[in-house]
């Protein structure tokens, strides 16, 4: 099966009323964990690549080996995302390597780093969607400005500084008809997120649901939604890490955002710290092993582990079957007979 547009693995959420999780990815037993754990639960998927990961992995190695992924399991309809696209550019560049879908960060400055103005956001974001829905790929845009720095990516600070303002949200859906859009609604890139279990001073899910209500037809994105379990953390500090003790968006709040919009979600951090913690315990308890696979196996192993639980806490699991992806074609029919329009002065129920 080739790659499938992000857009219908959404519309196909909502219908079903689950959420989709979108897992970062930068080399091979990534993308099989991933993909072992889709298998497992029949789950569709996102798998997603920052500019730092297509900068590590280098672009056609990356590219080829989630392709591999999807001829190796034709019934798992898998997406292939951009995650925070800086520019036009690195849009435009992910779009012509052959990805299904694009996050265009408009709310940061091409630095990655700096606060974009509203006006600087919807431009850039406009200029991305109208280039990757003429060839029938999904576009996120971003309203707020998340915490954290992640791949050298982020403003940093807590994400309380820019949560995102619903009217502003309203306006940047309809002056850009973006597909789905992430919001900031006090999460953080990274393992520290909150420094206690976050209550709704620090995480307003109220603000996710007053956007939904405004927004119904525009797919909602939480990102910085790794939990970071206490177990995870104790794995890697048991053998010799030194983390800090961190929380980060508990899985009933992120079933709450499912229940209200969210269809996206995405988490890297749990699966950095479980393979982590798999690889520390190797070097911990059988110094004398060299073999890379004796350790990038349990740590494949631990990632699976993790998405899978979380594929099917968020509801996708047991949904990879129930609809035959469409060509890519289509959607390239659907944007241009307004079909497919968001916008929420055109889209209806
Ligand atoms: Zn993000």
């Amino acid at each position: 099966m080739p790659l499938v547009s992000m857009r219908q693995l959404l519309d196909e959420a909502a219908k079903g009323g689950y959420g989709v999780g979108a897992f970062n990815v930068n080399n091979m037993e990534q993308i099989q964990a991933i993909v072992a754990a889709a298998v497992e639960t029949k789950s569709p998927v996102i798998i997603q690549a920052s500019r730092g990961a297509r900068k590590y992995a280098e672009d056609r190695y990356l590219f080829h080996l989630i392709l591999a992924a999807s001829e190796l399991h034709p019934e798992i309809p898998i997406a292939m995302h951009q995650d925070h696209g800086n520019s036009y550019e690195t849009c435009k560049s992910a779009i012509e390597l052959g990805y299904t879908s694009v996050m265009m960060d408009g709310s940061l400055k091409d630095d990655g780093k700096t606060p974009a103005t509203f006006e600087e956001n919807v431009a850039v974001t406009k200029k991305v969607v109208e280039f990757a829905h003429a060839r029938g790929v999904t576009v996120e845009g971003e309203i707020g400005v998340l915490g954290g720095v992640e791949d050298g990516h982020g403003a940093g600070g807590t994400g309380l500084e820019h949560v995102t303002d619903p009217d502003q949200a309203v306006e940047f859906a309809e002056r850009t008809g973006v597909d789905a859009l992430a919001i900031a609604i006090g999460t953080s890139h990274g393992a520290y997120k909150f420094t206690k279990k976050p209550d709704g001073s620090v995480l307003k899910m109220d603000l996710l649901i007053k956007i939904h209500n405004r927004l119904p037809h525009t797919h909602l994105v939480m990102h910085g939604s790794s939990s970071v379990p206490k177990d995870l953390q104790d794995i890697i500090n048991q053998y010799g890490g030194k983390l800090r003790q961190t929380w980060g968006v508990p899985v009933e709040e992120i079933q709450l955002g499912i229940k209200n919009g969210v269809r996206k979600v995405n988490v890297d951090t749990d699966n950095r710290l479980a393979m982590t913690g798999a690889i520390r315990k190797v070097f911990a308890e059988q110094p004398e092993k060299f073999d890379p696979r004796d350790y990038l196996k349990p740590a494949r192993e631990a990632m699976q582990k993790v998405v899978a639980l979380r594929m099917t806490q968020f509801g996708q699991a047991g949904h990879a079957g129930d609809y035959k992806p469409l060509a890519i074609t289509e959607f390239i029919k659907g944007y241009a007979s307004g079909a497919l329009d968001t916008r929420p002065s055109v889209a209806k129920k």
